[in-house]
């Protein structure tokens, strides 16, 4: 238990709480289950990231039985309870009624298990489980159907439930897709009718839904070719939707278009970061305003620092904080430094591989020579440079310091960081053995 990072639930306490929840409730006579998401993720033999609990309890008996007890949305009936340090959230069974804004409930009423399982989204996650019968299934939405046929499907009229909630038009995507299930026919096509209706969804929650997308999906590659399928890619990165069609060179680029490069790198991908991910989405996104196929053969100049631009842009749009947007960023606009490799200065070649940014640019260099030309020079390259620089800090402390080049006789002012700069390239170099050898140097360099 001691290798669970802080913040994350350990999954048998996880469980072992939520059942003990059900227990209580139980005891005092209230129809309990587990139910939603971590159901299904139990019948499907993978780890739930949390427990969900629904009960004929009213939110009040459920604050009252269990101290501590926080209601965390009270107008829809759910309370966050806190057992043996893990968090279990408890929901009294509810119907939920007319949706004005696209995303919310304007109110509820509380139900029965069946209304219950008729408000949630997909039949997969409308199961309930009774843990203290064996784990009885109880299933009214032939959700246990779907779930071994392995397909994602909306409980009721898709194209009302999509209507309620535009949400569940990218869940039902991200379900799909990280769970490797087919999406039910009539569900894609109600997508497919309302999908730019997606964009009235707050960005957040399309950032986080993307997200886990793209880093859940065992194959995110085909995740992005679904989203283009059922018409979400366009209204949500239409930059994205763009690279469609949009050739490449064939010499370098055997695979297809841009598109189609972008599909195998996040195919390819395992267990990504989400930074990693979204650098891998955006890298080329400055190829489709770039093209120009009037020379001797199709070009993309300065795509990258273009795409650098694009992204920052998207991400903003996306409201992701600042760290990770410079950092996909930086990503992006640096991904062409790779060809340079071979003829880097020694210097170059220690700041690009001393930068934070490095692993993920690394692996993002991989990927783009897997899912293109499979040439891996460069990259064995860099793997090489960065065991030799193993031993020795790849960005060591500057030997020299404002203080020495006053002392040279420079005025205070930009001078001094000209000399600086010149120092520390020198140093990066590894052209002296040490701080006396490359002060002599710069005195001479000075004077000179
Ligand atoms: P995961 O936690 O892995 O994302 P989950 O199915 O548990 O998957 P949650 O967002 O945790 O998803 O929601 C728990 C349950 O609540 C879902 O299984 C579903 O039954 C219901 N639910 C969640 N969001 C919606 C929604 N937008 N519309 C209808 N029902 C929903
Ligand atoms: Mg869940």
């Amino acid at each position: 238990m001691g290798n669970v990072p802080p913040g994350r639930s350990e999954p048998a306490r996880a469980y072992s709480a939520a059942v003990r929840v059900v227990e209580r409730l139980a005891e005092k006579g209230f129809t309990t289950y587990l139910a939603g998401g971590c159901v299904r993720d139990r019948l499907l033999g993978r780890t739930p990231v949390d427990y969900d609990v629904a009960t004929e309890a009213r939110p009040e008996i459920v604050e009252s039985l269990f101290p501590g007890a926080i209601p965390t949305g009270k107008c829809f009936g759910v309370v966050r309870v806190r057992l043996d340090s893990e968090e279990v959230e408890v929901a009294t069974f509810r119907a939920d009624h007319g949706y004005h804004d696209g995303r919310h409930p304007d109110s509820i009423t509380f139900s029965d298990p069946e209304t219950d399982a008729q408000r949630r989204d997909f039949t997969i996650n409308a199961l309930f489980m009774d843990p203290q019968h064996s784990d009885t299934i109880i299933d009214f939405v032939e959700g246990q159907r779907d779930l071994s046929e392995r397909i994602v499907r909306c409980v009721g009229d898709p194209a009302t439930r999509f209507k309620e909630d535009h949400l569940r038009m990218l869940r039902a995507v991200r379900f799909t897709s990280v769970l490797d299930f087919r999406l039910d026919a009539e569900t894609a096509d109600a997508i497919r009718a309302q999908a730019a209706s997606i964009t009235q969804i707050a960005a957040e929650r399309i950032r986080d839904e993307l997200t886990r997308i793209l880093t859940e999906s065992p194959r995110a590659g085909d995740a992005l070719t679904l989203l283009h399928e059922v018409g979400l890619l366009e209204p949500l990165l239409p930059e994205i939707s763009a690279m469609r069609g949009t050739l490449q060179p064939p010499q370098f680029h055997p695979e297809g278009d841009v598109f189609e490069h972008t599909v195998l790198m996040l195919n390819e991908m395992e267990e990504p970061s989400a930074r990693l991910a979204w650098a891998v989405l955006l890298h080329d996104v400055g190829k489709p305003p770039t093209f120009t196929d009037d020379t001797d053969r199709i070009r993309f100049n300065r795509h990258a620092p273009i795409g650098g631009d694009m992204a920052e842009a998207i991400l903003r749009r996306l409201k992701f904080p600042n760290d990770d947007r410079d950092f996909i960023t930086a990503c992006v606009r640096g991904h062409m430094r790779t060809m340079d490799v071979p003829r880097m200065r020694r210097s170059t070649l220690r700041r690009m591989v001393g930068a934070p940014t490095f692993p993920v640019e690394l692996e993002l260099h991989r990927l783009d020579c897997v899912g293109s030309h499979g040439d891996l020079d460069n990259y064995d390259r860099l793997i090489a440079f960065q065991e030799e620089m193993a031993s020795e800090p790849v960005l060591p402390p500057a030997w020299i310091t404002g203080r020495d080049v006053l002392d040279l006789g420079i005025p205070e002012g930009p001078g001094i960081g000209h000399w600086l700069r010149l120092a520390y390239e020198a140093q990066l170099e590894d052209r002296f053995p040490d701080r006396e050898a490359l002060l002599v140097w710069l005195t001479e360099q000075i004077s000179g």
